[in-house]
């Protein structure tokens, strides 16, 4: 049984309650597009239940972390950004101090093109 926090966003869309636009899911994880892309593949892999952050992440849900990397691998193979010429970049916002909006952790996969570094 899935926990779902009726006021949370990400619960909410992990649930099918509001809409998204799924690229792969795991029995843990659910991949969808990002509504404001901010790069060619730009895809939020998030966890079915309910995890505040990378902050809260304790010893009941760290497997659920390993998850979301699993999850992750599987959509750059999907859309073609896992050959040995390209790559891609997997963030964890965590807090104002790093823009954090939604508080359900979540794991952005960016690329499709050169990405900077640092970022800004
Ligand atoms: P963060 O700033 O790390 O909390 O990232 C939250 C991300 O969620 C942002 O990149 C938003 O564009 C994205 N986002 C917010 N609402 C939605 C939504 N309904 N569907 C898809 N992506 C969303």
């Amino acid at each position: 049984m899935v926990e779902h926090m009726s006021d949370c966003l990400f619960c909410r869309i992990a649930s099918g309650e509001l809409p998204s636009t799924p690229v792969a899911e795991s029995e843990l994880a659910f991949a969808f597009r990002d509504a404001a892309p901010q790069a060619p593949v730009h895809v939020l892999v998030i966890p079915k239940a309910h995890v505040t952050s990378a902050h809260t992440v304790s010893d009941v849900d760290a497997h659920v972390v390993g998850e979301l990397v699993l999850l992750a691998q599987r959509v750059a193979a999907i859309e073609g950004i896992d050959g040995e010429d390209r790559g891609y970049r997997l963030v964890m916002n965590v807090g104002a101090d790093a823009n954090m909006s939604v508080p359900h952790l979540h794991l952005h996969v960016l690329g499709g093109r050169a990405l900077g570094w640092p970022p800004g």
